[in-house]
């Protein structure tokens, strides 16, 4: 099923997160997660893509089986900064011929040991997405970054880029992971206005560990609020309690923005199935997916 015809129901729902292991060793822990979490019947559940592509036909190993034996609509992720354009076409013909509908189309981030772009490279996610459209009948999702991308110094200018990125093609954007809900408030606000109209999933991440936070703020600059600050040098040291609190914030965030419309919500599950069913279960009566 495409992911822009689940996105037409005005019910609350609930997608999740997993990623491909790093070697072949890892494969069948990955998918054992992977069907648990499957069981939990979200909305879809994406598949990320390793930025050298590496993982590549993992992603596409996974997001198959989601499809065709755990019942539940698959998205692939796809990054394009690292390959040549040919080896792209190439997965994007996998992916057609696994019958995987839904892309998440990303640019993936600069690898430092390369010059940017490289020749036959792609340089923007928008001109990967244009390619993806002229490819097949995808159902097409992109990045976006309610607190600004790090390259880009203005946030207006991230909007521009982004309406740019919207307009070769793309159903649905899901934002970057951000843990106070008014910055997509404005964000949502400031992206209308500009007249990007599709729909926006909310990436919401359950923290359950203190290394996690280290990764978060190096990778992204997300801004950590006080009260999660607070969370964090509380329970930290405790990796039960940790859990048990990021999981509690992640759910008040979902539960505020579902309070406040936003009817689609993307959890960064990480092959936890535990972290998704505790979600799941703290929104019973919420979310019926
Ligand atoms: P783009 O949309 O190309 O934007 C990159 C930068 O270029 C931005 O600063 C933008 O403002 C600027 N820009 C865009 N177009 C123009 C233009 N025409 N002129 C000037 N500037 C422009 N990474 C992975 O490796 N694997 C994954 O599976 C993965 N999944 C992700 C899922 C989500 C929901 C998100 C938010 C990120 C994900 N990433 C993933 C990370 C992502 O690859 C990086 O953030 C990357 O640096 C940017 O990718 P993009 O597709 O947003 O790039």
């Amino acid at each position: 099923m495409k992911i822009r015809d689940i996105l037409k129901s005005e019910e609350p729902h609930i997608s999740f997160e997993v990623f491909p292991p790093k070697t072949d060793a890892g494969y069948d822990s990955v998918l054992a997660a992977t069907e648990k979490i499957a069981a939990l019947k979200p909305s879809f559940i994406s598949v990320t893509y390793g930025a050298g592509g590496g993982t590549s036909k993992n992603t596409v190993s996974i997001a198959s089986h989601i499809k065709d034996d755990f019942g539940v609509t698959s998205l692939a992720h796809l990054t394009c900064v690292s390959s040549t354009k040919e080896v792209v076409h190439q997965v994007i013909g996998e992916l057609k011929e696994n019958g995987i509908e839904n892309i998440l189309a990303l640019r993936g981030d600069i690898p430092s040991e390369y010059e940017f772009p490289l020749p036959n490279h792609y340089r923007y996610a928008s001109e990967l997405i244009e390619d993806i459209r002229q490819q097949g009948d995808f159902c097409i999702g992109a990045a976006c970054y309610p607190e600004g991308h790090v390259e880009t110094e203005h946030k207006k200018d991230d909007i521009i880029n982004l309406k740019h990125k919207v307009d070769c093609g793309v159903d649905f954007l899901t934002t970057q992971m951000f843990f106070d809900n008014h910055i997509l408030y404005n964000f949502l606000y400031r992206i209308r206005e500009k007249g990007i109209t599709v729909p926006v999933l909310p990436g919401i991440m359950p923290v359950t560990n203190k290394k996690q936070i280290a990764r978060i703020g190096g990778m992204s600059g997300t801004i950590l609020p006080e009260r999660f600050r607070a969370i964090v040098d509380r329970f930290g040291d405790d990796q039960k309690a940790m859990q048990q609190a990021g999981i509690a914030y992640a759910t008040d965030q979902i539960i505020d923005l579902i309070a406040n419309g936003v009817n689609h919500i993307h959890v960064y599950s990480m092959n936890k199935p535990e972290v998704a069913a505790a979600i799941i279960r703290n929104l019973s009566e919420i979310v019926k997916n």
